[in-house]
């Protein structure tokens, strides 16, 4: 029996790790977490009866105690019950499917505890790769990748050498806005931006997807996760998003992962490592699908590449900064309180003013968080 815990059960990539479990009877739910949904996470706690939930609002938590007070389970709250959540003596595996920086201290927490790491939140990566990585290694956990590109990545290293690896060939859809122009981005609608032409995801990672902060995000974990030079990581636009991603070899060759647009395969692959199990659904058909295209990202349009770049060659905690303004930027955005652009805006600005720290330790990454937070707020 795999036991798992899931941090933002009631999110996309969390109810996609809850299907894998109910096609699956050797998983067991010890723990399941959500921000404030707790008619979903309720719900949830009657299918899969785990011991712990947690919920990150309080007053939601002490609801759903009310709610649950015919179960066996136990309701906690805050950072201290992530945290619970994320070491729970039994559980093997962590998914960490909750969006934002707040992942780090759970993921943090679970690793100590000696859990592997199913990693969906790339925040974590981005702003605290440099302790993650090697903590990992210090209590011996695995981070296995749940993003489908990373996922691709690790599947077609399988039984390569790392170093034999020339460059991670990073694919991306382009988002809803591919073709277009700065001058058109600037009336576009939360509505356009929300119609991703491929995945059906949390709100969040929708926006970063169009504005191609995703993607950018993305070369930076992997740098992290596959330990290679930002230099040897390329991104390739493939609208149909049927190649995952690509690692080009020392002497040429080419590997690619390919499928259906479907998170569940890289998350059940991540529970099973390193093996593969029947999985239902839509298989790729060729003959329907006629032409794989490949463009080249338009850096000059969509910012957001290029600033990742940016942020992640200065190092420190600039990686920090550019993804705290991000998370802001979107938040406002989300809330229609800003355009499409500005979301650059923010997060250009931000970087631009921000004197970085080398080699950042926790609280100093949770400190520039902040502190980007309120310099926004102060402007926006
Ligand atoms: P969603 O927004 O769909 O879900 C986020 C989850 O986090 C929900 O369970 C949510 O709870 C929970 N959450 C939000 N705020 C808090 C909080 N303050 N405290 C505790 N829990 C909280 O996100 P996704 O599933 O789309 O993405 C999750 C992560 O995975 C992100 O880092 C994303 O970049 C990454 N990812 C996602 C992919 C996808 O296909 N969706 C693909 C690859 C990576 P509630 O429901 O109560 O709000």
């Amino acid at each position: 029996m795999k036991k798992i815990a899931i941090l933002g059960s009631t999110g996309s990539i969390g109810t996609q790790t809850l299907d894998v479990v109910r096609a699956n009877e050797d998983i067991q739910v010890l723990g399941i977490s959500a921000g404030r949904n707790i008619d979903k996470l309720e719900d949830q706690v009657r299918e899969f009866h785990p011991r712990l939930a947690a919920v990150w609002d309080e007053k939601a938590a002490k609801d759903l105690k009310v709610r649950l007070s015919d179960l066996n389970v136990k309701i906690v709250s805050g950072m201290d019950g992530l945290l619970e959540l994320a070491s729970m003596p039994e559980t093997e595996i962590l998914v960490t499917a909750i969006v934002g920086m707040l992942g780090i201290r759970p993921t943090i927490e679970a690793i100590r505890a000696g859990k592997d790491i199913a990693l969906a939140n790339k925040e974590t990566l981005v702003t605290a790769g440099h302790l993650i990585m090697p903590l990992a290694k210090e209590y011996g956990v695995k981070i296995l990748p749940v993003d489908s590109e990373h996922s691709a990545i690790f599947q077609a290293l399988n039984g390569e050498h790392k170093n034999e690896v020339h460059k991670l060939l990073i694919t991306a859809s382009g988002g809803p806005f591919r073709g277009k122009k700065r001058e058109e981005l600037s009336g576009v609608t939360l509505e356009d931006t929300l119609k991703h032409p491929n995945w059906v995801m949390g709100q969040k990672i929708t926006v970063d997807s169009a504005t191609l902060v995703n993607k950018g995000l993305e070369v930076m974990e992997a740098r992290w996760l596959f330990d290679m030079e930002l230099d040897h990581i390329q991104v390739v636009l493939q609208p149909q998003s049927v190649i995952h991603s690509m690692i080009e070899f020392k002497d040429g060759g080419i590997m690619a992962q390919l499928g259906t647009p479907d998170m569940r395969l890289p998350i059940q692959y991540a529970l099973f490592y390193p093996h593969r199990r029947y999985l239902d659904g839509e298989r790729l058909d060729f003959a329907k699908l006629k032409s794989i295209t490949f463009e080249e990202p338009d850096m000059d349009t969509f910012l957001g590449l290029p600033m990742a770049m940016e942020a992640s060659k200065a190092g420190g905690t600039m990686p920090t900064v550019f993804n705290a303004a991000n998370e802001l930027a979107v938040k406002k955005f989300l809330h229609q309180e800003i355009g499409f652009l500005d979301i650059y805006e923010i997060i250009g600005q931000s970087m631009s003013r921000h004197k970085k720290s080398e080699n950042p330790n926790l609280e100093k990454i949770l400190a520039v968080e902040e502190e980007t937070y309120h310099w926004i707020e102060s402007r926006w």
